[in-house]
């Protein structure tokens, strides 16, 4: 058999120093990750994520993109290939790392004070302090700026009330990145997470990215300093700058998840046999394994031809949403067609294609929703805004 990867003559588009760092990820998803996913999956966490987080901080993937303070400084592309490493493995670990580096990060890197930079980074991108980013609420996902979690000054402090939802690393969190009203607008927070009055649950019964954490945040009465408050931001612009850099993230992920189901319906097309011969024979299963190749090499093209624009000048936000709306979605295709591949295996744990198909539930969804990427497509191609 012969792979997409090498089929297409992918490999030789990437700098040594790429592939370098594509072995690395590989090698702790490994060790430390795949031996166990199926099982925290079926736990609904990973066993010791604080942990896992410092062996990621170790490997350099946290905030490597981003300059100073411990960062790795790292291209957008070597950050890319890092996702699509992370995701191939398991698309909890890469929200992990995307939460971490492109979302809390990224929020204090780009809007704290240089005290608050200088506090929180070095120990972020070292893995031994953990970030999340509270920008979701119960009633308020697609359309932030509608949010009711409020700000309000106290004296020479903030005091901030409200609910956050579906917020990843939650509950293992020691600073939370926090998006509130405020009477300039919306503002940021570097909440750290032991002051009185933040509480964290944990959310039960997902389906989908159970090997992560996900959590609602109780805002209530929490009274922060000034120095906590982004100094400059206001509005729905702070927030966006950090969604864009994750997003961008999800662009290589993505295909992270549809290499592995393709690898996967690859060597059981050709194992598994009915009818007396590989069901990698029949020109049904030909027909999808050839799409789904298609699709993930188009996406893997669509993925560096971004990255290397990052690089170059920067991304425009809907240059991210095309890449995140197609290969997120294409993705989940892949993974689906390659679950029916496996038959009733495919349904199971002890292969990795179903959790890769639930996972990308979640991703289809978080980091802007499929629809409201079209949306911002369809903005851009006709300049009439569908949006309300
Ligand atoms: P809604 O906004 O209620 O949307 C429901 C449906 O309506 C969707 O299909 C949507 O596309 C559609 N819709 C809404 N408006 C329109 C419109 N104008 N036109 C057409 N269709 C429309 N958030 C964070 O802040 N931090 C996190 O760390 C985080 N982690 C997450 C982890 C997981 C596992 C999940 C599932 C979500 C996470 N989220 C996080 C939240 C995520 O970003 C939101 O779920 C997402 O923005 C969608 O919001 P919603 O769920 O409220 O759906």
């Amino acid at each position: 058999t012969t792979h997409p990867d090498e089929l297409a003559g992918l490999t030789g588009l990437f700098t040594d120093q790429e592939r370098q760092i594509a072995l690395s990820v590989r090698a702790l998803c490994a060790a430390e990750v795949e031996p166990h996913i199926g099982r925290w999956f079926e736990d609904g966490a990973p066993d010791d994520p604080r942990g896992l987080m410092r062996s990621l901080g170790s490997l350099g993937v946290l905030g490597m993109h981003l300059e100073g303070y411990g960062c790795g400084g790292m291209t957008a592309t070597e950050y890319g290939v890092a996702c699509l490493e992370l995701e191939a493995c398991d698309s909890g670990l890469r929200s992990m790392v995307s939460v971490q580096g492109s979302l809390a990060m990224f929020a204090i890197w780009r809007w704290a004070s240089e005290a608050e930079k200088q506090r929180w980074l070095p120990g972020m991108a070292a893995g031994e302090v953990v970030g999340c980013f509270g920008l979701t609420e119960p009633d308020h996902g697609s359309d932030p700026a509608a949010m009711r979690t409020r700000a309000r000054r106290d004296g020479a402090d903030w005091v901030i009330d409200g609910r956050k939802m579906w917020i990843t690393n939650g509950s293992v969190a020691d600073v939370a990145v926090i998006w509130a009203q405020t009477d300039d607008g919306i503002r940021g927070f570097a909440v750290p997470t032991e002051t009185p009055g933040f509480t964290a649950n944990t959310i039960k019964h997902k389906m989908s990215l159970r090997a992560s954490v996900t959590s609602e945040l109780v805002l209530d009465g929490v009274r922060v300093p000034e120095s906590a408050a982004f100094p400059e931001v206001r509005g729905l612009r702070g927030p966006l700058s950090c969604l864009s850099e994750a997003r961008y993230g999800i662009v290589w992920g993505a295909m992270g998840s549809a290499r592995t189901a393709i690898e996967c319906a690859q060597r059981y097309a050709v194992e598994r046999e009915q009818f007396g011969r590989p069901i990698g024979g029949f020109q049904l299963t030909q027909q999808k394994l050839a799409d789904m190749s298609l699709e993930y090499v188009k996406g893997i093209l669509l993925a560096l031809h971004l990255g290397r624009l990052k690089d170059a000048t920067g991304l425009r936000p809907e240059q991210v949403s095309l890449g995140k709306l197609n290969n997120v979605r294409e993705a989940i295709e892949i993974c689906r067609t390659a679950r029916t591949i496996l038959g009733a295996n495919g349904i199971s744990l002890e292969y990795p294609v179903i959790r890769h198909a639930n996972n990308l539930e979640s991703v289809l969804t978080y980091e802007g929703t499929v629809e409201m990427h079209t949306l911002i497509l369809g903005q851009k191609l006709t300049g009439q805004d569908a949006f309300r």
